[in-house]
């Protein structure tokens, strides 16, 4: 696996995730990003996330890597050549804080370890992915399962979007919004990251 640089995460991509936090659904992609530092692999391992700051969520996205620069006009399956199963954790509480104040949110998406991705495999394109579902499981229960095409932004446009407000090269990646059922992780908790079926990632929470 290459070297991660940017961290890009699209926030509000599901019309149902939208409404279960009572946020407008945007009318354009709507972007944040997290450190680098906040990237790990998850390959059985235990995880460490703050135990302190209040409740911890889960948001299970379609993560995409992209392999090369990224030129005006390009084809987003010219420049997505790997994907995985990624999950976005979020300081809940401390999130709704800053929302309140109009600050960012890099307090409560940024913590090492916030940003935690199965294993990559080849992208097979934007259309192969279409009917295919991304499932999260806690403890042995399906808490989330969604399928890509119900994207309000589809992957192109993240694409397009991504490349001209902020650049977008090999190394970078994107965490394409979460679909609704997200909830609280607890100390020991078992999640495994499901793609077309198939357990693609897993880990063990450790709250410190
Ligand atoms: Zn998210």
């Amino acid at each position: 696996m290459s070297e991660i640089k940017n961290i890009y995460c699209v926030g509000r991509n599901y019309v149902a995730h939208a409404k279960e936090l009572n946020n407008e659904v945007p009318n354009s992609p709507f972007l944040f990003s997290k450190p680098t530092h906040a990237f790990v692999e998850a390959n059985g391992q235990e995880i460490s996330l703050p135990g302190n700051r209040g409740s911890i969520h889960y948001e299970t996205e379609l993560v995409i890597w992209i392999g090369r620069k990224h030129e005006k006009g390009m084809k987003a399956d010219e420049v997505i050549k790997r994907m995985g199963i990624g999950i976005d954790f979020t300081l809940r509480d401390v999130q709704n804080e800053l929302k309140k104040k109009g600050y960012p949110w890099l307090l409560a998406k940024g913590f090492p370890h916030s940003a935690v991705v199965s294993k990559f495999i080849e992208f097979p394109g934007i259309n192969e992915i279409k009917e295919k579902d991304f499932i999260l499981i806690k403890n042995g229960e399906k808490v989330q399962q969604e399928d890509s095409k119900n994207m309000i932004f589809d992957l192109q446009t993240i694409v397009d979007f991504t490349s001209i407000h902020f650049g977008l090269d090999e190394g970078d990646i994107i965490f394409t919004g979460t679909p609704e059922g997200v909830g609280q992780v607890l100390d020991g908790d078992h999640l495994s990251l499901k793609w077309d079926n198939k357990i693609v990632g897993d880990c063990f929470i450790r709250l410190t």
